[in-house]
């Protein structure tokens, strides 16, 4: 199947208040542009190299995402066009952010990562930790970016009940923040979790967001 035929289909099967990031890393810009032919607008890249090489050669109508760590020092190559920033995890990286967003006159949405996976290498903030860093009173001074929401990555594994009871955990981490800080901030409402093996249980546990690779352009080559 091509890819344009695996978007529809893809998204027959999920809720339309779910927002697809269609995640096109390692992919050519020629699939990329088969999605986008097929209605997505939406692209998710994990790689700053990878994002700016390719954002160029691509329609400006693209709202592009950056899903993959942050390094602070790189933030300056992508705030002239990223629309989102999922993997926010220090209060340093969003000072940055913030910084450069303003040089280029834009506001940058950001959610925050938390760490809800087993596997101590994936990154992310503790709910104390997220906390603490919304507790800064020099975030209210941050006026180029808006913290939209948060994002989490579940444990690799076949075990559903462990991927569910982490993305409840995540949902609950929105529901308490919500609640604590972002009471009548309506542009609070993200819950980006879920990917190809495991974004039906992500939207069932609240998701709004899921992040879609595989599923949608085929298997990676590394
Ligand atoms: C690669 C990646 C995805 C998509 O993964 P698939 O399993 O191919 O859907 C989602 N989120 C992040 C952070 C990724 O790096």
């Amino acid at each position: 199947m091509g890819i344009e035929q695996n978007l529809r289909n893809f998204l027959s099967t999920i809720p339309d208040t779910v927002q697809l990031v269609a995640v096109s890393k390692t992919k050519p810009k020629e699939d990329i542009q088969l999605a986008y032919d097929a209605g997505q607008r939406v692209f998710g890249e994990n790689k700053v190299q990878e994002l700016i090489a390719k954002a160029p050669q691509l329609t400006n109508d693209i709202e592009w995402h950056f899903i993959g760590h942050m390094q602070t020092n790189k933030v300056k190559f992508i705030a002239p066009f990223v629309k989102m920033i999922h993997a926010v995890d220090s209060f340093k990286l969003l000072k940055e952010i913030n910084k450069q967003a303003t040089k280029n006159d834009r506001i940058i949405d950001c959610l925050l990562q938390f760490h809800i996976a087993e596997e101590t290498t994936k990154f992310g903030l503790s709910l104390k930790e997220a906390e603490d860093l919304l507790n800064n009173n020099e975030l209210s001074g941050f006026n180029n970016l808006r913290i939209a929401g948060i994002m989490g990555m579940a444990t690799y594994t076949d075990n559903t009940h462990q991927i569910r009871a982490e993305f409840r955990k995540l949902a609950e981490y929105m529901y308490v923040l919500k609640k604590g800080f972002f009471e009548n901030e309506s542009y609070f409402k993200e819950i980006s979790m879920g990917m190809s093996g495991d974004y039906k249980i992500a939207i069932e546990e609240g998701s709004t967001m899921i992040r879609i690779g595989t599923k949608i352009f085929g298997g990676r080559n590394y």
